[in-house]
């Protein structure tokens, strides 16, 4: 049986409901790691919802947990009516496509030995039908123009990059499927911070042109006041505080957005995307 929720006309892009993820719990000494604990959101499609929280606070299970990379405990994951969590493997797969993930380390994520042509037309061998074969290499011109890159990089392999480029790649490579929504897990935080906002460049000229919804990880607080316009505070897999991103900066509620606020401050590098 399949547990069909209904939506109204009006519902969000993506709506999550008590989303939980826990690990582990066997040894004696320590219960179950809760990484996602009782967590609903919405995001509307165009909107760029920033999940913040220092590390270990649940932020990549989250991301993986809404992709199916690991499987909920309980709750629901609402797209285009249906309940991700209980897709059927093919169905999930074909879903998928309309949610994309763009991870940290552009070099783990993308394969040493596969040209720029081949890493993102990687994604049409699984879906083939997005794009005819006749017009896959002006396709990758186009993406490759979208991040930002000449068409000679086509040939390039990713040890003939900078991080930067790989990691524009790799944005090329997850917009090949026409997705409505990017989740972007900490998408520059392994990048030099002179190529940084390079990319955060390319992100919202993306997501302005193509009206995508994006999940921003990041603890990086200016960035995310740049680029979000709503704000998630992430503590021991809960959301302790959501809201407008100036809200949340200009008028934390909780306290531990406080502390948040505050450590950033005194650490703040700043990053101009303009
Ligand atoms: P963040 O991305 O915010 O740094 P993570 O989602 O990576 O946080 O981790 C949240 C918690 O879940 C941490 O305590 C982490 O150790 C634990 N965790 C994450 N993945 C696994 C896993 N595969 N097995 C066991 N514990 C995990
Ligand atoms: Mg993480």
């Amino acid at each position: 049986m399949n547990n069909h929720i209904k939506i109204a006309a009006t519902s969000p892009l993506l709506e999550v409901r008590n989303l939980r993820k826990s690990f582990g719990g066997r040894r004696r000494d320590s219960g179950p790691i809760v990484a996602v604990d009782d967590i609903s959101f919405t995001l509307e499609p165009g909107e760029c919802l920033a999940v913040v929280g220092e590390s270990g606070s649940g932020k990549s299970t989250l991301a993986r947990t809404l992709l199916r990379l690991v499987e909920a405990d309980s709750g629901a994951v609402l797209y285009g009516g249906r309940d991700l969590l209980t897709l059927s493997h093919a169905d999930m797969q074909r879903q998928r496509r309309f949610l994309q993930m763009v991870f940290q380390d552009p070099y783990a994520s993308l394969h040493p030995r596969r040209t720029v042509a081949e890493l993102i037309s990687e994604p049409w061998e699984i879906h083939p039908g997005v794009v005819a074969k006749a017009e896959r290499k002006d396709r990758i011109e186009a993406l490759l123009a979208e991040v930002n890159l000449p068409k000679h990089f086509y040939s390039y392999y990713p040890n003939q990059m900078s991080g930067g480029q790989r990691q524009r790649v790799a944005i090329a490579r997850a917009l090949a499927l026409e997705p409505k929504i990017l989740i972007l897990d900490e998408p520059v935080s392994a990048l030099d911070v002179s190529v940084q906002a390079q990319v955060i460049k390319v992100l919202m000229a993306l997501q302005e042109r193509r009206g995508l919804a994006y999940i921003f990880i990041s603890h990086d607080l200016p960035l995310v006041r740049l680029v979000a316009h709503k704000i998630a505070v992430m503590h021991r897999g809960s959301f302790v505080e959501t809201g407008p991103t100036e809200t949340v900066f200009e008028n934390p509620t909780h306290e531990y957005t406080r502390s948040l606020l505050a450590s950033s401050l005194s650490t703040s590098k700043g990053v101009d995307a303009h």
